[in-house]
C-alpha cells in the first residue's frame, strides 16, 4: 500500500462503503427514572425525544428497568395491580429477575431471564404485573424492558391475544469471529426467524458482543429504527454509545454496524411505521378522542373483564 492510501482509504471509497449508512438521530441518556408500582424502576427513554411519536412508530414507550438489586421478600408483592390496556400490545423482555403476568383473559406466567411476554391487548385485558415470586423470595438483581407497540386502526379492537416466548424455543444467530450471537425476538437476523406474530413489520433482537465484536444491520430507511445499549461500550459509524444510551436512527440510508469496544449487550428495534394518528390517555392508545371516550365507558361498565387472581 502506497504511503498516504492508509486503511481508511479514499475520499471517494469511504464514500462508497458509507453511501448507504444509516444516519443517527441522536444518542440520549436515560431521561431519570420513576417506579412504576412499587417493583420496577424505569427510565421512560421516548419521553426525552423530540417527535418520538413519529420518529419511533409502531413503537409507543419503552420502560427500560436497569439491573437494580432488591431486597428478599416472602410477604411483599412487589408490581402492580389490575389495569386496563387497550388498542395496543405489551411486549416484557425479563434480563434478570422474573416477571409473573395474568390477565382478564386467563392468560398468564412467569417469565424468566431472556424470555418474553408479548401481549396484545387489542379490544381491552386487564393485567397485573409483579416480580415472579421465586425471584421475590431470593431478591438481588433485576432487569427487563417493557415496550409498548402500537396496532393499526384495523387491529384496535381485535381480540386479544398473549404469546410467551420461552428464550429456550427462540431462535438465534451466531455472528462469524466470534462476534457474539444475535437472539431474534421478532422479525428476522441473518435468516432466523423470530417467535413473534405482530400485526405489523417489527424486529426485535437482542444482541450479545463479545469485546471487539461487531454486527450490521439493514432496515429499509422509511422503517424507524434505534437500539438501546443495556452493557458495555459500542461505536456505531462515527458516534459512541454507553450502556443506558439509546440511539434512535434517522430516516436516511439503511445499514449500520455495531462494534463493540467492550463486551456488550444491545437491544435492536425497527419496524414499519403506522402512518396514523395516535391519541392517548393512560393505559389506552387510540385513533380518535371519540375512541378513548369509549375506552373510559367499557373500561367503568366492567367490560375489559374481571381479576381471577
Ligand atoms: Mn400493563
Amino acid at each position: 500500500m502506497a504511503s498516504g492510501a492508509t486503511s481508511i482509504g479514499t475520499n471517494q471509497e469511504r464514500n462508497e462503503s458509507h453511501g448507504n449508512a444509516r444516519a443517527i438521530e441522536g444518542v440520549y441518556a436515560p431521561p431519570g427514572f420513576h417506579w412504576v408500582g412499587d417493583g420496577f424502576r424505569v427510565a421512560g427513554y421516548f419521553s426525552a425525544i423530540p417527535n418520538a411519536a413519529k420518529k419511533l412508530s409502531p413503537f409507543l414507550m419503552m420502560d427500560y428497568h436497569p439491573s437494580y438489586s432488591y431486597a428478599p421478600t416472602e410477604t411483599e408483592r412487589r408490581g402492580v395491580g389490575p389495569h386496563p390496556h387497550r388498542g395496543f400490545e405489551t411486549v416484557t423482555l425479563a434480563f434478570q429477575g422474573s416477571v409473573a403476568h395474568h390477565d382478564s383473559m386467563g392468560n398468564g406466567g412467569v417469565i424468566g431471564p431472556g424470555d418474553v411476554q408479548w401481549m396484545t391487548a387489542a379490544s381491552g385485558i386487564l393485567h397485573q404485573e409483579y416480580h415472579g415470586e421465586d425471584y421475590a423470595r431470593v431478591g438481588g438483581p433485576f432487569q427487563m424492558i417493557q415496550l409498548w407497540v402500537n396496532l393499526p386502526k384495523a387491529h384496535k379492537m381485535s381480540a386479544p391475544r398473549y404469546q410467551a416466548l420461552l428464550s429456550k424455543q427462540m431462535g438465534q444467530a451466531t455472528l462469524a469471529n466470534n462476534a457474539g450471537l444475535v437472539r431474534v425476538i421478532a422479525g428476522e437476523y441473518l435468516g432466523t426467524k423470530g417467535l413473534a406474530n405482530t400485526f405489523t413489520k417489527v424486529n426485535l433482537l437482542d444482541v450479545m458482543l463479545n469485546a471487539g465484536g461487531m454486527a450490521d444491520f439493514s432496515f429499509p430507511a422509511r422503517d424507524n429504527a434505534a437500539l438501546l445499549v443495556m452493557a458495555g461500550d459500542v461505536r456505531i459509524g462515527d458516534r459512541m454509545a454507553s450502556a443506558n444510551d439509546f440511539v434512535l436512527f434517522a430516516n436516511v440510508g439503511e445499514r449500520f454496524a455495531i462494534e463493540a469496544t467492550s463486551e456488550a449487550h444491545i437491544v435492536v428495534l425497527s419496524g414499519e411505521p403506522i402512518d396514523e394518528a395516535i391519541v392517548q390517555h393512560g393505559p389506552f392508545v387510540m385513533t380518535t378522542e371519540r375512541e378513548i371516550h369509549e375506552a373510559i365507558d367499557d373500561f367503568r361498565q366492567g367490560k375489559f373483564g374481571t381479576m381471577s387472581r
